[in-house]
Parts: C-alpha cells; sequence; structure tokens
C-alpha cells in the first residue's frame, strides 16, 4: 500500500510524542459526575486520551495528543478541562512523510 493510500491509523504512527512526566498539559477536573460535554470526550478525542473509569468519572492521559483543539472547543463553555499547550521541547511530532 502507498503511503497516499495508507489508513489514518498507519499515518498518525508515524508521528512522535514526547512525554512531559507529571506535567501534564491538559487536565480534566475534579468532579462528581461528568457533564454530557465531558463524557463526549471519551468519543470525540481522536487520539483516544480520555477515557471513563469504574467510577463513572472522566480521566486523560495526555499522551499522544495531537493538539487538535477539539476537547478544548467542547467545554469552552462547561470548563471542565484545564488546556495548555505542552512545555517547549515536549508534546507531539508530527511526520507528513
Ligand atoms: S487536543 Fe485533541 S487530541 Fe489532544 S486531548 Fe484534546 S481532543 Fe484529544
Amino acid at each position: 500500500m502507498s503511503t497516499l493510500n495508507a489508513r489514518i491509523e498507519e499515518k498518525l504512527y508515524q508521528n512522535r510524542y514526547v512525554v512531559d512526566a507529571g506535567r501534564p498539559h491538559i487536565t480534566v477536573k475534579p468532579h462528581d459526575k461528568p457533564s454530557e460535554a465531558l463524557k463526549s470526550l471519551v468519543t470525540t478525542c481522536p487520539a483516544g486520551c480520555y477515557s471513563m473509569t469504574e467510577q463513572g468519572k472522566v480521566e486523560i492521559v495526555p499522551d499522544g495528543c495531537m493538539e487538535c483543539g477539539t476537547c478544548r472547543v467542547v467545554c469552552a463553555a462547561t470548563g471542565d478541562i484545564e488546556w495548555n499547550y505542552p512545555r517547549g521541547g515536549f508534546g507531539v511530532l508530527f511526520k507528513f512523510g
């Protein structure tokens, strides 16, 4: 299969991510019950960073985040998350070739 015809998963696999250990650039604010906006991130984040815990709360592991901003927009009105760009030298490194 040529690069042009590669599946999206294969293209995403070419990206690299530098983890800033102990300093996540996105955090979910403490909550008892997640809002609908926050819950939707479990399925809308293209990198699969959000998940639902057994206690029914939403958590994030931002390793692999592509900085697309989807979660930032979705939760802009609810304020469920704290969103920042990673520090310099950390985060996603896109490979297009
Ligand atoms: S910015 Fe995009 S890739 Fe990163 S956690 Fe939010 S939705 Fe996922």
